[in-house]
């Protein structure tokens, strides 16, 4: 049975073929534009209400929740149809609220530093599954008196080893959720024939590359796609994800602690990322079981992110502190970035709570 997310217009006009006419706009109004289950649209016949609640069941179910920073941070847990798990983290900052999807039920990239790489691979996520995530978090920002503006696809799996049904669910989320295209995000480690599939689609969205080393010697080691597609054929592609889409590029950065932070790190970084004009963000590397190094310290960060700046590369640096929040989703809620933004009548942070700090 499909879930509410995954059809179509078409789709739903077929299964709605016995009602009137303007009953197909009713519903997607309700899913897309209400954030509603078929089962809360109480503008609909309640016998039509219980038809469609049965024929399209949650494509998500919620195992857990968790919240840290007095609420400005939710992460989920999620269980998918065949029992594989993913989450998605909810973050509100000041000027913005944004989600950090999963594309994928873990990811077969293997990159060496990664929970979700040390996993390995469960399965793809459908269009509707991406997308019902966005609705659970603009759902929830709503009920907080927020508006839901940002989209990363920084979660678990890699979105363009997932192509068609993320490109699906990225049409769907600028279509009928209404977010704009400069602010949807799509993460890669660096799939080429990807990114030059999605630079020739209409539409723009921002690409964040995760980068990690700018020599294809250490690359090689930390991302082993790194072996099928080097760097020089990564910044060609990411040259012309820029001159065709006009969007400006990023670089990730996992700063591990001796392995990729040196000051040669920095001016190798620099020379690949000043003439793409591209903003490189730091995320001090959080350990993982598979890969107990830890992230650099704060004065290297700082002393990195400045080094860059010297050589004409602006640098954020986003922190994360551990604590009761688990630690996957304190690494999903770091790549989502930015300062975490109290809620109103909600209690301030915690100390120990994965929280982080833009520019600090
Ligand atoms: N597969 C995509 C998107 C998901 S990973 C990609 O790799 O870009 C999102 C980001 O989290 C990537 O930049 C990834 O390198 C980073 N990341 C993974 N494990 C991390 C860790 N242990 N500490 C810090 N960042 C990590
Ligand atoms: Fe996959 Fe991204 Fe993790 Fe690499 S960093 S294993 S591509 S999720």
């Amino acid at each position: 049975m499909p879930s509410a997310y995954e059809l179509d217009r078409d789709a739903l006009a077929l299964l709605l073929a016995d009602q009137p006419p303007y009953r197909c706009s009713q519903v997607w109004r309700g899913l897309y534009q209400g954030l509603r289950r078929p089962g809360e649209m109480t503008d609909l016949p309640p016998a039509l209400r219980d038809r469609l609640e049965a024929a399209l069941p949650p494509g998500l179910t919620e195992l857990s929740r968790s919240e840290a920073d007095g609420g400005s941070t939710l992460c989920w847990l999620w269980s998918l149809p065949g029992g594989a798990r993913v989450e998605t983290v909810l973050m509100h900052h000041r000027d913005r609220s944004t989600v950090c999807v999963s594309s994928q039920a873990g990811c077969a990239m293997g990159c060496s530093f990664c929970a979700t790489g040390q996993a390995g691979f469960a399965r793809h996520l459908s269009a509707g599954e991406i997308v019902e995530q966005v609705v659970a978090a603009a759902r929830e920002s709503r009920r907080v008196g927020r508006r839901l503006s940002n989209v990363v696809f920084m979660g678990m799996g890699e979105p363009l080893a997932n192509y068609d049904r993320v490109s699906a669910a990225l049409a769907r989320l600028h279509g009928e959720l209404g977010l704009s295209a400069r602010h949807l995000t799509v993460s890669t480690v660096g799939v080429v024939p990807g990114i030059r599939r999605l630079a020739a689609e209409a539409l723009p969205v921002t690409l964040a590359v995760s980068l990690h080393a700018a020599n294809d010697r250490l690359r090689d080691r930390l991302v082993p796609l790194n072996r099928r597609y080097p760097i020089a054929a990564l910044l060609e592609a990411c040259g012309e994800y820029r001159r065709v889409t006009r969007r400006r590029l990023s670089f990730e950065w996992a700063m591990i602690d001796g392995v990729n932070d040196t000051n040669a790190d920095a001016d190798e970084l620099a020379a690949l990322a000043a003439p793409l004009g591209a903003h490189v963000n730091l995320i001090p590397l959080n350990p993982t079981p598979g890969y107990p190094v830890r992230g650099s310290p704060p004065a290297r960060v700082g002393g990195f992110r400045d080094r860059l700046a010297t050589r004409g590369v602006n640098a954020t640096v986003r922190h994360t502190r551990g604590g009761s929040i688990n630690a996957a989703c304190g690494q999903l809620a770091a790549r989502a970035g930015g300062t975490p933004a109290p809620l109103p009548g909600r209690r301030t942070a915690r100390p120990g709570v994965a929280r982080l700090a833009a520019g600090a």
